[in-house]
């Protein structure tokens, strides 16, 4: 499996490609915002993987939304807190027992994740999307040449 750092190199050196068959219309704010957030999606199918960097990251998130939601629900009885509670405490179940390379490296993946981006704006979607379909594209290259 090629590391994080290789995802977001390869991101980068592809980078000026995208831009140039998707000239950015934004303003400079968003599109470094969509950039780097187009990075994250570059590694971001990793957090199937046990011991890698996004995983790690996902699971102090997750960690501190739970306490934070549960002591919400606590002290002002609030179901909407205990809703995210809940909800993000499943999702880290979820994470525990999911196969590496299964669905989070896969397409429909790529556009479920990406595809809420389109919210923010075009290009970030353009971004996202990019920085995901090309971790899956070099995954699956890496594992055919190994
Ligand atoms: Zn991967």
């Amino acid at each position: 499996m090629p590391s994080y750092r290789i995802h977001i190199f390869l991101y980068f050196i592809f980078l000026p490609f995208l831009l140039k068959i998707f000239p950015y219309e934004g303003s400079v704010k968003l599109l470094v915002f969509s950039i780097l957030l187009g990075a994250f999606y570059s590694f971001f199918p990793d957090i199937d993987t046990s011991n890698s960097k996004v995983r790690k990251f996902v699971n102090i998130v997750l960690f501190i939304t739970i306490l934070f939601s549960m002591s919400v629900y606590l002290l002002e009885h609030s179901t909407y807190a205990l809703g995210i509670g809940i909800v993000s405490f499943v999702f880290y179940l979820f994470l525990q027992n999911v196969r590496h390379r299964g669905f989070f490296h896969s397409f429909l993946s790529c556009l479920l994740f990406s595809c809420p981006l389109i919210f923010i704006s075009y290009q970030t979607f353009i971004l996202g999307f990019y920085g995901y379909f090309l971790h899956i594209i070099v995954d699956y290259i890496y594992s055919k040449t190994k």
